[in-house]
């Protein structure tokens, strides 16, 4: 396997097993000590002197100043030098492109939409190559202190071979986004679905950070999910976990535009809450008015939240509990109504377990993210590789 010329000297070290254990727990706990390090990993004391040695070197982690004493000598804590590594996102959606460059923190540094001069596969990713080039020069960031570029895209992915398989979204067929971005930018690429991406930025950066188990349902620009289950992403054997969006969960419920029935996309992707809106009242309202109807109480848009309330509580509870999860995050505008959404779900899950004496527990949340979630999502799919050893990163 080619690294595409990866010109970080960390690679072979990370992706031994020993080295990521060592600074996926670092970067968990923030700073440790050696001793620490050594009870919370299991390794041996000369292992971790060994390894948190060979990082020091390769100046991804610092010694910071020494710790309080608790009798002996004091410790000395390590941290990973958040300062040196970078990560690069980019999220592929019809009129919203975007790309981002973050540190490990999921901060965003620097932010830019694109305008690409057309949605063809070359027209998107040039632009998208341009600008990151563009960000890295403004930023002063040395290529070799990113660690990944993640891609976040609505559609089917390959996530091995960093392929886009289908995407209605851009109307794409079988797009090998890593390699053409690889080739270009000589850093490894990650792609995944938008959904997936969103249940890691969940996972690595916002409300499912203490759970091995969880799902992250999104919503308004479509419909899907991105299940967490044992610490790994689910994604089966045709790439296809989590899409729910067009699985019928009301009879005779709202028609869809995939010509059945009752489907979870229809009741939470916007464009359809909004002709529904229009059907209904003679007017287009944009999803600020939206909101703030809701808000005010105004009975149309006040209806349609009540009527997709129970649609989104069976979803949860379809996925949530057979699947045994902790915790359930509902994306998009839909997880900001607390009471009529998030609570009524809640309340929903609560009952069929009750009912059913299945032993389990979920709780439901909006998600951590008000806006960007699928460029925090695209970072999580960078550090989710790089963290996680013998992970195969991108195409090869
Ligand atoms: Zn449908």
């Amino acid at each position: 396997m080619s690294w595409l010329g990866r010109p970080i000297s960390t690679t072979r070290l990370v992706r031994t097993y020993n080295a990521s254990t060592v600074l996926r727990t670092l970067y968990e706990y923030g700073r440790c000590s050696r001793s620490q390090l050594t009870e919370l990993t299991g390794m041996s004391p000369a292992t971790i002197t060994r390894i948190t040695a060979d990082l020091i070197k390769q100046g991804v982690v610092l010694e910071g100043g020494p710790g309080k004493s608790t009798g002996g000598r004091r410790p000395v804590y390590l941290h990973i030098d958040q300062s040196k590594l970078y990560v690069a996102s980019v999220k592929l959606l019809r009129d919203d492109s975007q790309i981002a460059i973050l540190d490990l923190e999921g901060r965003i540094l620097t932010l830019e939409y694109l305008n690409p001069p057309s949605l063809a596969p070359d027209d998107l990713l040039d632009t998208v190559i341009t600008s990151l080039k563009r960000s890295f020069e403004s930023l002063s960031i040395k290529q070799e202190h990113i660690i990944g570029i993640g891609v976040a895209v609505s559609g089917i992915c390959q996530p091995e071979e960093g392929r886009v398989i289908r995407s209605v979204n851009l109307g794409w067929v079988d797009v090998p986004i890593a390699s053409i971005l690889g080739e270009s930018l000589r850093l490894p690429v990650f792609v995944e679905n938008d959904a997936n991406a969103c249940a890691l930025a969940e996972l690595w950066l916002g409300n499912a950070r203490d759970t091995k188990n969880s799902m992250y349902i999104k919503t308004e620009s479509g419909a899907g999910a991105g299940i967490i289950s044992n610490g790994t992403l689910l994604t089966g054997p045709h790439f296809v976990t989590g899409e729910i969006g067009h699985i019928p969960l009301v009879p005779d419920g709202e028609r869809c535009r995939c010509g059945q029935r009752g489907c979870l996309e229809t009741y939470v992707y916007f464009g359809d809450v909004q002709a529904r809106y229009l059907l209904r009242t003679g007017e287009k309202v944009a999803l600020s008015a939206f909101l703030q109807r809701v808000q005010e109480g105004e009975e149309a848009s006040v209806k349609i939240v009540q009527e997709t309330a129970p649609v989104l509580a069976l979803a949860c509870a379809h996925w949530g509990i057979p699947l045994d999860l902790d915790i359930i995050t509902i994306g998009g505008f839909w997880g900001r109504f607390k009471e009529d959404i998030v609570e009524y779900c809640q309340r929903y899950y609560n009952t069929i377990l009750e009912q059913s004496g299945i032993p389990s527990h979920a709780t439901i949340l909006g998600s951590s993210f008000d806006d960007n979630v699928d460029l925090l999502g695209a970072a999580g799919l960078v550090i989710d590789h790089w963290f996680t050893p013998f992970s195969v990163p991108f195409a090869r």
